[in-house]
């Protein structure tokens, strides 16, 4: 996209550019968000999806990280408006904000540097071919628990851990990792939270499991209940639980609803995009696209 909001201003993209003795380069000391926004061909009109709450995210785990972000989450909701207007997409678009430590010192701390903050669009199809269901192999890697780098907030460096298990995933012929807690109970994708179909109920893991705090999962236990009066439990789920499920299914503002059809080789259920899954996706897709009245609320306009 040409233009990127950059420490204050709205700036050309090759302007937006940091220097190499950048603190948080160094030592993963930043926060990120990820955001979509669905273009709507028939209203003709960019849908951003639960901004709000994506900030209110960020500004609690930058406040984690002592990185001082001087806006409201209703300032970054409308700076965000003012950079898709600038930029006017008419695709899907994924929104990219990220703040770190600028300042240009070496030195491993959180206190006493500046912040720096960057938004920036990109045009966005798929992370995961939805269409299709998903491989996934469980990690040799476990998650980072919440006593070392808390999962619950996106942390840059905390995606170390993702990236190795992702790598190794796909080194092994897989789709996804599927990180185990440290006492091997089911967490989460590398960039996805899980539920599993159980005997008609859906299960995914607590947030005490070292899990992103996801926006796509809250939305969808919301929405499995009120629409789909599916019973949903949030629990400590057994590594076995995973190959003895019904159906599986991966979440995330990238991943959107990504069914999984396999994990370590074993067929998931008939080894197809479940039915459950099926009518979830559907309803996903309706709801973030602003195709449905009642949830609109959910969906802001930028046009
Ligand atoms: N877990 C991890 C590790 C993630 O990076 C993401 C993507 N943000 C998710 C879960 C899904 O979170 P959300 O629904 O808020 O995008």
């Amino acid at each position: 996209m040409d233009t990127i909001y950059f420490n204050d201003k709205f700036v050309p993209a090759p302007e937006a550019k940091v220097s190499v003795m950048t603190n948080s380069l160094h030592y993963g000391t930043a926060v990120f968000e990820g955001i979509r926004a669905y273009w709507n061909g028939p209203k003709k009109q960019l849908f951003v999806f639960k901004m709000l709450e994506h900030y209110q995210r960020f500004l609690r785990n930058t406040s984690l990280l002592r990185l001082k972000v001087n806006h409201t989450p209703e300032e970054l909701c409308d700076i965000t408006l003012e950079l898709l207007r600038k930029n006017h997409p008419e695709e899907d678009v994924y929104i990219r904000p990220l703040a770190f430590f600028s300042t240009e010192t070496m030195g491993v701390k959180l206190h006493g540097m500046e912040t720096g903050l960057t938004i920036f669009s990109i045009p966005f199809g798929p992370y995961i071919d939805v269409s299709k269901g998903v491989k996934v192999g469980i990690s040799s890697w476990r998650r980072i628990d919440d006593n070392s780098i808390p999962a619950r907030c996106k942390i840059s460096g905390g995606y170390v851990n993702s990236a190795v298990a992702k790598s190794e995933a796909l080194d092994h012929g897989y789709d996804e990792a599927i990180f185990l807690t440290k006492d091997g109970f089911v967490s989460e994708g590398s960039a996805e939270n899980i539920f599993l179909l159980r005997g008609g109920k859906l299960l995914t893991p607590t947030l005490a499991e070292d899990i992103l705090e996801g926006i796509t999962r809250s939305t969808l236990i919301d929405l499995c209940r009120t629409e789909l009066n599916l019973e949903v439990v949030e629990r400590q789920i057994g590594r076995s639980e995973l190959y003895l499920a019904e159906e599986i299914f991966l979440c995330g503002t990238g991943a959107q609803v990504s069914p999984v059809i396999e994990v370590d080789r074993r067929p998931i259920g008939s080894g197809e995009i479940g039915p459950i899954t099926a009518e979830i996706q559907k309803l996903y897709f309706e709801v973030v696209k602003g195709n449905s009245r009642k949830y609109l609320k959910w969906c802001i306009p930028i046009y």
